[in-house]
């Protein structure tokens, strides 16, 4: 299935933006990016409610709500904290990091999964508390300019590129530049070992389509196809053996939570990875046929 999908890609890559026939994929649901999206955001409640607190591999703990991924990092020199989410969201995440037994104010560095509320509004009241340094990926900083919870700008300590490393102590984070879903979508890599074995991490930015996405002929974003092929290549490239994401069900939290105790890490789920970016890819095709047709049908 895989490597039909890099034959897509090659097909698209040369044809730009011509009609792309969507593949039959045998063994994926036909999920559309609606239903991802639902899958993604839960209900309201889910949004504010926090999930326990839990240990996930080595240093990487999860601190965030039921439906909005939060994830602290430690380390011997403070923490790292991975997405602030909502600003309504930071004393919830502040109490999952305090019911670890990690104090909060001893976060020294705040990077998101991308530009938009639901992941990144909440650095303004998190620096404020922890007096953290917010580090952002170039792209990310148009669409940060407009995210001003209770009228603060956003903080921005240091900016990055596609491809650097935020190193705090003893751990570094590369920044992987996957865009698509928004211009500075960030993929979060880290390399982490239980059992005397190595495992590499990806915090997945997102690769999801939003209801509202113009694919097909998009005069704001005319390279948004093209992005998030790109992004897709990217990620299958770094073949992790620990996909997160920026939402808890990109990774089937509530199900892997059930089953920690058990005899082997139930995060450890190479193929889950590969499946989070391949039903994506189906949505953003199907989608992109959809317009495609009803523009040609106008
Ligand atoms: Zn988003």
């Amino acid at each position: 299935m895989i490597s039909k999908h890099l034959l897509a890609l090659g097909i698209l890559g040369i044809t730009g933006q011509l009609a792309f026939p969507v593949m039959a994929q045998d063994n994926l649901p036909r999920l559309m990016p609606d239903d991802l999206f639902r899958r993604n955001i839960g209900t309201q409640g889910q949004l504010d409610t926090p999930f326990e607190p839990h240990h996930i591999i080595d240093n990487i703990y999860y601190v965030g709500t039921q439906s909005l991924a939060s994830f602290l990092i430690t380390t011997d020199a403070g923490h790292i904290l991975v997405n602030s989410c909502f600003e309504r969201n930071v004393p919830t995440i502040r109490n999952s990091v305090e019911q670890l037994g990690f104090d909060f104010n001893d976060i020294e560095i705040i990077i998101g999964s991308h530009e938009h509320g639901d992941h990144m509004q909440g650095d303004a009241l998190a620096k404020e508390i922890s007096g953290a340094e917010v580090i952002v990926m170039a792209e990310q900083v148009p669409g940060l300019a407009h995210m001003r919870p209770g009228d603060k700008p956003h903080p921005i300590d240091q900016v990055i590129i596609d491809g650097d490393q935020v190193i705090l102590g003893n751990e570094s984070l590369t920044a992987h530049l996957t865009p698509g879903h928004s211009d500075g979508c960030t993929s979060w890599e880290l390399t982490v070992s239980e059992g005397g074995r190595d495992y590499k991490v990806v915090i997945i930015c997102s690769v999801g389509v939003n209801p509202n996405y113009q694919l097909w002929n998009n005069p704001e974003r005319p390279g948004i196809v093209e992005q998030y092929e790109y992004s897709y290549a990217k990620l299958r490239g770094i073949s992790a053996d620990i996909p997160l994401g920026s939402h808890p069900t990109m990774y089937r939290l509530e199900e892997k939570f059930a089953l920690i105790g058990g005899e082997t890490n139930p995060f450890i789920d190479p193929e889950g990875y590969l499946y989070e970016i391949d039903i994506n890819e189906q949505a953003m095709r199907l989608r992109l046929e959809e317009q495609r047709i009803a523009a040609e049908s106008e």
